[in-house]
């Protein structure tokens, strides 16, 4: 067994400002002075005012020998004991087995007032490919137990992984009944592609529950809107079951963001203002690790993660760099922004590490994980004109196009492109040129719909029935709440779209709608 303690100089490495370092050897006079702190241990709390893990656990960005566990302290729990502007150490255990008869390590890290009291282990040490049990303790109290898995051992042949992948939970608008059953599934860890949280003010209208204040835009309203979502029972125990990799779209900020440009009426100092308490609150609540290397208003999410010689997952950040939509953020015909060479959803960085990757990769499957849609959503005006829909990689066609050819010149093996954002299931052939149906076809992208976002949806519904018919490239359409989960081998990808009948009342039911393959090597999509 071994023991992890990380000490200080996490800390100091988590904040990383002279400030900081100064600010903490202030605490650690003013905790001296109370004197409820063990010698030696000096952080670790006796007792607790309230349960402090009333929020729960999670687990995220497996590796072979680890990954990062997550809690965060109640303020109730800290505040009667007069620890509420203190560091305090939360103690770790993880064991082989859920009764922790067998422990594979124990640890503790520290949850700092600066992060409100969020605490993040990165786990080194651990076994390849295997499942461990782990919980936090503070002050006596015990947190819930949470389930991970680590990912298999670098470039080892693996003969099948499942995930699970989901994005969009709006939780005024329907029950995340989803997240009861993707916790259920038997999946080794699901990533969230964005829209964990709205930004928006409460609902006027009669919705299934509220949001609690107004738009979000201090550290504060964001931290408690998180709180609030955190409080779902179903989303604590989709967190618990497994390992998350996570990244965020546009509402963990302000709807439909670009880089330093606001929706509503706000300047872009005004954004990165935003931004800095949005990433703030975004890196407290999540399983990140500290390479996000969040410093006010920037934090780099995008990231690659390596399931053996299987999978490489490339996740991306398609808000941070953009450039500003061009001609609307809405869905409009082109104009001459749109088609400069100029305009870029990945920004020049993030877009050169990605080629670079992905030149290099030689996984069976290699998997961008991402926001908005990459395919080809044809639409028209009441004239007849084509509209693009400026808010997803349509509103960027040279960049897609640079990416497209770039799969294709570069043969990597197997591209398959995972999307959220757009509220509905689509499956789509990603061809070099979607104007022409005989062009080479470079992967396949598979979007994912909401967990709640939208409420019950249709099956069907006439905005989908109009895009299906402008997009002969696109294989399928559905409208319902859910998620996905692919089960990949090294010879074929199948991808299981999974809806439930209703999200305005607990209890619906899931099922399975469409089943959809690709074969390793054979380029393009069947429905099984
Ligand atoms: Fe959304
Ligand atoms: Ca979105």
């Amino acid at each position: 067994m071994k023991t992890t303690d990380l000490q200080w100089y996490d800390l100091f490495h988590l904040n990383g400002t002279r400030r900081d370092f100064l600010r903490l050897s202030s605490s650690v006079a003013a905790l001296l002075a109370t004197g409820c702190y063990r010698g030696g241990d000096e952080w670790s709390l006796d007792s607790v005012s309230a349960y402090p893990f009333t929020l729960g656990v999670a687990s995220g960005d497996p590796a072979p020998d680890g990954m990062v566990l997550w809690t965060r302290l109640a303020k109730e729990a800290l505040e009667g004991v007069g620890a509420l502007s203190n560091p305090v150490r939360a103690h770790f255990e993880i064991a082989h087995d859920e009764s922790f008869t067998r422990l594979a390590q124990t640890g503790s890290t520290l949850a700092t007032p600066e992060l409100g009291h969020s605490a993040h282990a990165e786990i080194v040490g651990l076994d390849p490919d295997r499942w461990y049990f782990y919980r936090w303790t503070v002050g006596g109290e015990v947190s819930a137990v949470g389930r991970a898995k680590t990912a298999p051992a670098v470039g080892a042949s693996v003969d099948e992984l499942r995930f699970a992948f989901a994005s969009c939970q709006h939780y005024e608008v329907g029950y995340f009944t989803s997240l009861e059953h993707l916790s259920r599934e038997d999946v080794d860890f699901a990533v969230h592609l964005g829209d964990y949280i709205y930004e928006y003010a409460e609902h006027d209208r009669d919705t299934v529950r509220h949001h609690e204040g107004p738009e979000i835009v201090t550290l504060d309203q964001y931290r408690n809107r998180y709180a609030q979502y955190k409080s779902d029972p179903a989303l604590q125990a989709a967190h618990a079951a497994m390992p998350w990799i996570m990244t965020f779209d546009d509402h963990e900020v302000d709807n439909n963001w670009a880089s330093v440009f606001a929706q509503d009426d706000q300047s872009p100092e005004q954004l990165m203002l935003r931004r800095a308490s949005a990433f703030q609150a975004y890196y407290e609540m999540m399983p990140l690790r500290v390479s996000t290397v969040r410093n006010g208003p920037n934090m780099q999410v995008y990231r690659r993660l390596n399931f053996g010689g299987l999978i490489q997952m490339n996740v991306l950040d398609t808000r941070q760099y953009r450039s500003d939509q061009p001609c609307s953020d809405g869905r409009v015909p082109t104009c001459a922004k749109h088609i400069s060479p100029e305009q870029s959803i990945l920004g020049s960085a993030q877009r050169d590490w990605l080629f670079e990757g992905l030149a290099v990769s030689d996984a069976g499957w290699n998997v961008m994980a991402q926001q908005v849609m990459v395919t080809r959503l044809r639409g028209e005006t009441d004239e007849g004109d084509d509209t693009w829909a400026m808010d997803k990689w349509d509103g960027y066609p040279v960049e897609r196009g640079a990416f497209l050819d770039h799969l294709e010149s570069t043969a990597v093996n197997n591209p398959i492109v995972l999307t959220g954002d757009i509220h509905s299931n689509w499956v789509a052939d990603l061809h070099t040129d979607f104007d022409d149906l005989s062009s080479p076809v470079v992967g396949t992208e598979f979007v994912g719909t909401s967990l709640s976002s939208g409420g019950d949806g249709a099956d069907m519904t006439n905005g989908g029935r109009a895009t299906l018919s402008h997009n002969p490239h696109i294989k399928f359409y559905n409208g319902q709440r859910g998620y996905v989960t692919a089960t990949v081998t090294p010879d074929i990808w199948t991808s299981e779209y999974k809806v439930i009948d209703k999200v305005s009342e607990p209890g619906g039911s899931l099922s399975t709608r469409a089943t959809f393959v690709v074969e390793s090597g054979s380029p393009g999509v069947q429905e099984d």
